[in-house]
């Protein structure tokens, strides 16, 4: 038998209202912050991921699914959206007006080479936001604040804001060169990603899993003694403003986050719901002046964020919220005999024409059969199509609830049944 390939999995129709239910609050809550949805491809040139993730990375190292097409072009799945997004906005001029905030909202699978455990796979989902153009820290405040309110729309509440800053270039090269001179004499007791880290990106060498124990770890130069006033002032400033939304958090020297082209906020949001797993992460974000320019369009800055959606989906049922499933059927017609079949497709299909979702049977199935394939079903209402009752120009109506039946006339069926269905839920 043929299965799914190693480190994807189905959604299956038992668990998607799940996904509809995120995706839709996802939706309303990118649109209530006036953002725009963009879709992007699924495959791009690999050269965008080298560019725009960074060399160094782990998703360009290590984590890419990339090949060459019949063409001989490199091509890679994405890993991640921003760099995608970035490219579109480059490529279509999206800053035709430099004084404008470009506010982009995407979603989607992506693609990473990983180990596979709890919460991580190797095609995955993430939405995210990207909102380009303003060097203002209060777009820091109004990204994390949108992902907070999906959050607390979603109903979950075991969830806490991590944030942090890398500071303005100016401080990150000076803490860059304290970070080097720190590790430089331990580095051959390093990981062989940090000592490599350590001449590419030592920042990243904090984010180790490998050394996270090492004792250099725990002296190791903390940014925020090196920020300039300017990276001081914008973060006090980001802060403020959550503050001013009501906005928990608690700042974490230590978070660094992946990618090579953060600075100033960083920010991650993770859940302390028991039993979630070391894959707690649920996302996070942060400013990236310099990426835009990077990947062959002006120099404007932006900030955005990356949540995973199959890790929301495990946080909503670890944390026990519980989504209702429309799994009914309006209408489900019960034909009595092979006379009365022509009738019944008919039917059904006048029904469904008016917004009345409906079902009959396809197995030539006894009466008994299908009103219990009703039942299984949830249908709200059955129809039963007899011979006679036909001539007559009748059809009767059960109504499943409150096993109530009564016959009326063929010519009126869509609006009966739109009046009964008003009535069904008071
Ligand atoms: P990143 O783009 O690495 O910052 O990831 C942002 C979020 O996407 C993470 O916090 C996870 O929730 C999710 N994510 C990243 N990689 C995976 C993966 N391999 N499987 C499932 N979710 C992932």
């Amino acid at each position: 038998m043929i299965q799914t390939a190693k480190g994807t999995y189905d959604i299956l129709p038992s668990d998607i209202h799940k996904w509809h239910y995120l995706e839709s609050i996802i939706r309303k809550t990118c649109e209530l912050y006036n953002y725009q949805e963009i879709r992007t491809p699924i495959f791009e040139s690999t050269d965008l991921f080298i560019r725009g993730v960074g060399k160094s990375t782990d998703i360009v190292t290590k984590e890419m699914y990339t090949f060459k097409d019949k063409g001989n072009r490199s091509i890679t799945l994405r890993p991640e959206g921003t760099a995608c997004v970035v490219r579109s906005y480059v490529e279509h001029k999206l800053y035709a007006d430099l004084n404008q905030l470009t506010k982009l909202y995407y979603m989607g699978p992506m693609f990473r080479y990983e180990r596979m455990q709890k919460g991580r796979s190797r095609q995955f989902h993430q939405f995210g936001v990207e909102a380009i153009g303003s060097n203002d820290p209060s777009v820091d405040a109004e990204v994390i604040a949108l992902s907070v309110n999906i959050f607390r729309q979603l109903g979950l509440k075991k969830v806490k804001v991590l944030i942090n800053t890398l500071g303005d270039k100016e401080s990150r090269k000076q803490y860059r060169q304290a970070l080097i001179d720190h590790f430089k004499p331990v580095k051959e007791e390093l990981c062989e990603d940090c000592q490599k880290r350590l001449e590419q990106n030592p920042l990243r060498i904090l984010d180790c899993k490998v050394d996270k124990a090492h004792k250099a770890m725990k002296t190791a130069p903390m940014m925020s003694n090196y920020l300039n006033e300017d990276s001081k002032a914008f973060f006090k400033h980001v802060l403020e403003d959550l503050e001013q939304l009501g906005i928990e958090y608690e700042i974490d020297h230590s978070l660094v986050r992946g990618l090579d082209y953060y600075n100033h906020t960083v920010y991650e949001v993770i859940t302390y719901v028991p039993g979630f797993g070391s894959q707690n992460a649920l996302g996070g974000g942060g400013r990236y002046n310099g990426l835009v320019e990077e990947i062959g369009g002006p120099d404007v800055p932006g900030m955005g964020f990356a949540f995973g959606m199959d890790r929301l989906i495990l946080a909503l049922e670890a944390e026990e919220i519980t989504i209702d499933t429309k799994d009914e059927v309006d209408v489900y017609i019960v034909s009595t005999s092979d006379k009365t079949e022509i009738y019944a497709f008919k039917l059904l299909e006048l029904l469904r024409k008016n917004y009345i979702k409906s079902e009959k049977d396809y197995f030539n199935r006894k009466v008994k059969a299908q009103f219990k394939q009703a039942d299984k079903l949830n249908a709200k209402f059955t129809i039963i199509i007899g011979e006679e009752e036909l001539n007559n120009e009748q059809i009767s109506i059960k109504n499943m609830k409150t096993q109530i039946q009564d016959v009326i006339s063929i010519h009126n069926v869509e609006k009966e049944i739109k009046c009964r269905m008003e009535d069904y839920d008071e």
